[in-house]
């Protein structure tokens, strides 16, 4: 608070005093140094050993395939599902009931249904402590399959696919459970993904009927494996964003086209700050991939985009499609299928690892703000201005250069203020946006100045 009350009526420019300069492509903008200390130290929670018992526990019931045995205690979906809710549960104990668990569902028909089928995810809800409304979500399938697509009976253990993903959620709550947030904190274990990406539509559902106000999904799919292809790769972890939001009003797409932002929805700049959460916290690189989601392929992430969500999808750097959708077999010396041998734990602690510290930033920093807008066109100057965010004790004016990857040049805004002129800046050459500071010295991630990159557009309660 004395930090924030010295800052007060005054403007600081951080960086190297370089208001003017142009940015260079390599910057690096860290986190604070106290808030990053912090994150730091919350991510260092997770263990290889809790991971590795998790997927031991998912692969244990056989197949979860989505169509499969819904009743047996040992087998199926059904029983994944029924143990999900109960670790949960137990979390929830641990903390004096922190955690509410609810299993919303919906009934879907599709190609790869075999008729009307209905969709049960498992969530865990830890409510925030001021601003409760705001949600930041962790996601992963639970659902497995091996070759055929229809197959329910044969053995699918997707211990990378996606038990690795649904690993990292149950750590998270373990951690975040006690972890004092500002934020609401949603922890999600999906179904049907392989059938369609039925559990992101329930998920997406269920926080629109409930008003969430989501400030990020991190989709967890995949997120294990460090040798493929005779290379390993286990310094950093693919980050993929849309570039232009899926949920795009005519009039949001209008403003798109007139003033840009084709590669800066809040999907995209909540990747960057992932990006810089890993470069905070060091032991793991985010890569960022500016495509949805792999080639052609799709994740639990895209529905939860269609309905107007900032969301990410994080999958580890090597792939082998050898070890996914695969029949368990032997075929010319070479293992098909994805068993828990193909996961490397301690890479799979990292990537968990950069959640739980990026979730708990996110939750403890205000929401990023919101009404961004620019003015300044045929004058020399760009004035920023923005709507104040609940918590923000300051707010961070950043630009990129139009072709640039990384927002550089932070100038810090105090005292209550709401917008800032660039004098000399030039509206023309630069992109701009602006993030949130909480009394603690958390930020959110940066809002790119227009409709484009707004992290909470109006959502017509109708589908999108
Ligand atoms: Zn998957």
């Amino acid at each position: 608070m004395l930090a924030a009350r010295v800052m007060a009526g005054m403007m600081l420019v951080a960086g190297a005093g370089c208001a003017s300069a142009p940015s260079r492509q390599g910057d690096v903008a860290r986190l604070d140094a106290r808030p990053a200390a912090e994150l730091s130290r919350i991510g260092d929670r997770v263990q290889a050993d809790r991971l590795r018992a998790d997927i031991e526990a998912m692969v244990g019931f056989g197949t979860r395939h989505t169509l499969s045995d819904e009743t047996s205690p040992t087998r199926g979906v059904g029983a994944a599902r029924r143990w999900v809710e109960a670790e949960f549960r137990e979390i929830s104990a641990g903390c004096g009931g922190c955690l509410e668990v609810v299993t919303p569902s919906g009934m879907f028909t599709g190609a790869r249904l075999s008729g009307e089928t209905r969709i049960t995810n498992v969530v865990a809800i830890k409510r925030g402590r001021s601003d409760a409304g705001r949600v930041i979500i962790i996601s992963g399938h639970l659902d497995s399959r091996v070759s055929d697509v229809m197959d329910a009976v044969s053995d699918a253990p997707g211990a990378n696919d996606d038990a690795s993903g649904v690993a990292a959620v149950i750590e998270a709550a373990r951690i975040l459970a006690s972890e004092p947030l500002e934020a609401t904190v949603v922890f999600a274990a999906l179904t049907g993904e392989e059938q369609g990406l039925y559990g992101g539509q329930v998920l997406a559902s269920y926080a629109k009927a409930n008003g969430w106000r989501i400030g990020a999904v991190l989709n967890n799919d995949i997120i294990g494996n460090t040798e493929a292809y005779g290379r390993r790769e286990a310094s950093y972890v693919r980050v993929f964003s849309e570039g232009v939001r899926q949920f795009e009003t005519p009039a949001m797409a209008a403003a798109r086209v007139a003033s840009g932002g084709e590669v800066d929805s809040p999907s995209r700049n909540l990747a960057r700050h992932i990006r810089r959460v890993a470069e905070s916290i060091g032991q793991l690189d985010a890569r960022l991939i500016y495509r949805r989601d792999r080639f052609g392929r799709g994740g639990d992430q895209t529905p939860m985009q269609q309905a107007g969500y900032p969301a990410v999808r994080l999958t580890e750097a090597a792939e082998d499609y050898r070890r996914q959708h695969q029949d368990l077999r032997v075929e010319n010396g070479v293992r098909y299928g994805d068993t828990i041998d193909g996961v490397d734990f301690d890479y799979l602690r990292r990537v968990t690892r950069l959640n739980v510290a990026v979730m708990a930033g996110l939750a403890r920093a205000p929401a990023p703000p919101s009404g961004v807008t620019l003015s300044g066109a045929v004058s020399p100057d760009t004035k920023v201005s923005w709507t104040p965010a609940p918590g923000a004790v300051r707010y961070r004016v950043w630009r990129r250069d139009s072709t640039a990857e990384r927002w550089t040049t932070p100038v810090d805004v105090g005292g209550g203020a709401t917008t800032l002129t660039l004098e000399g800046v030039s509206i023309d050459d630069w992109f701009f946006g602006v993030s949130s500071v909480s009394a603690d010295g958390h930020e959110s991630p940066v809002a790119f100045a227009g409709p484009a990159g707004e992290f909470f557009p109006d959502i017509p309660a109708a589908a999108p």
